[in-house]
């Protein structure tokens, strides 16, 4: 089939690729513990369930307006007050299909051929593959593991050309569970005010941030219009499947996103937009409770893979990730199998201790591992027991 260029400048999703593995794998009787998911363990919030029945019963089940539902938009720009302390009118609010589509429709919407937008390795896998999308090139720099995975800012600068459009910063970080410093978010403000740059805000993580409060960029520097703030209800309320995320920023990228989501998926689902209503509006009190778990889970699992040789791994302050640097084990081999990369690291423990856990080569580095804790604390046990058996069979 011959199939148009766009097509093969975008790698698939290898989360949801290893999701797959794992369901197959447990299919054919295998106990695996699944570990790649990026995704809350727990069931969307009965009330945000009851507003979505609700919603059906009232007839909203017909399009909305591209851009989503007023009263979203505006429930959207109360959350950033409310959370935040971002003064953001309801017109400056996208609604979009997910936290990933906004980010997806504003590099459509903003980046061309010619253009670079700067990514922090490491990074999420879909980062790269939106500014390919649009054209662009993406320009990787990498980050310090010892100072919360924030930009070697040397290097930032050193990247920085007269091509460079954008930069996408994702602060608490998927995969590394880092929160950068108010100090590191004001230096790439500097720089993106110093070179004109578009700053994407990626903090749907926002709501999961343990040590300390969480500082939105947008409200470090409220009067720099070029930043973005993209928000999601995927993981603050365990919606992952309802796809509603949404995005902060000036009215005429609003606008000009809103014609490219009319004209592709019309609008946001309009029973999942009334069911975000109740979320960002109602009882935030759900939000405190999940957080509560993640934290224990957090402290956990940080603790059992402290514990086992050749894994290291710095403390993440927020997300539900861990990423353990595993290089230590490189080099390492049982049975004539020897492991070199993170890649196969990641394939010993799933054939091995099976538990699914993602290389790091997948978001740019290669000396790591993602595990993800959204699961219970008896699986976080038992992976950590079968990790440290098959760590210890090695030599
Ligand atoms: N941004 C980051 C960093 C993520 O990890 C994800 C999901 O994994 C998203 C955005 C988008 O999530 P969703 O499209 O499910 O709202």
């Amino acid at each position: 089939m011959r199939l148009a260029d766009r097509v093969s400048r975008v790698k698939g999703s290898v989360t949801l690729a290893m999701t797959t593995r794992a369901a197959e794998l447990r299919a054919a009787g295998v106990d695996v513990i699944n570990m790649s998911v990026g995704e809350p363990d727990f069931p969307t919030p009965a009330h945000i369930v009851e507003a979505a029945q609700q919603a059906i019963a009232d007839g909203y089940t017909r399009y909305t307006p591209g851009a989503g539902l007023p009263q979203l938009r505006q429930a959207g720009a109360t959350m950033l007050a409310r959370d935040n302390g971002m003064e953001a009118t309801a017109e400056q609010v996208i609604i979009s299909n997910g936290g990933k589509h906004p980010l997806f429709n504003a590099c459509m919407a903003l980046f061309q051929q010619g253009d670079e937008v700067i990514i922090f390795a490491p990074y999420w896998v879909s980062f790269p593959e939106f500014v390919n999308f649009a054209h662009a090139d993406p320009i990787v720099v990498n980050t310090d593991p010892d100072l919360n995975f924030e930009p070697l800012f040397d290097e930032l600068e050193d990247r920085i050309t007269p091509r460079t459009k954008g930069i996408i910063m994702n602060s608490p970080s998927n995969p590394t569970g880092g929160v950068w410093r108010r100090e590191a978010v004001q230096q790439i403000i500097a720089l993106a005010r110093k070179h004109d740059l578009w700053l994407f805000a990626d903090e749907c993580y926002e709501a999961l941030v343990y040590n300390g409060p969480f500082v939105s960029a947008a409200v470090i520097d409220p009067r720099y219009e070029k930043i973005l703030t993209f928000q999601s209800c995927s993981k603050t309320y365990a919606m992952t499947g309802w796809r509603i995320g949404y995005m902060a920023g000036p009215v005429e990228l609003v606008k000009a996103m809103s014609r490219l989501q009319g004209q592709s998926t019309s609008c946001p689902n309009s029973i999942a937009q009334m069911a975000a209503v109740a979320a960002l509006t109602g009882d935030q009190s759900v939000v405190g409770e999940m957080k509560a778990a993640f934290d224990r889970r957090r402290k956990l699992i940080l603790e059992r893979l402290t514990a086992i040789p050749g894994l290291q791994c710095r403390e993440p302050g927020g997300a539900f990730y861990v990423f353990p640097d595993v290089s230590e084990l490189f080099g390492k081999s049982v049975d004539g199998r020897k492991l070199s990369t993170p890649e196969d690291v990641t394939e010993y423990f799933l054939t091995e201790a099976n538990v699914v856990t993602v290389s790091g080569e997948w978001f740019g580095d290669n000396r790591s591992i993602r595990f993800s804790y959204a699961v219970s604390d008896e699986d976080i046990i038992t992976a950590t027991e079968r990790i440290t058996a098959a760590v210890a069979r090695l030599n």
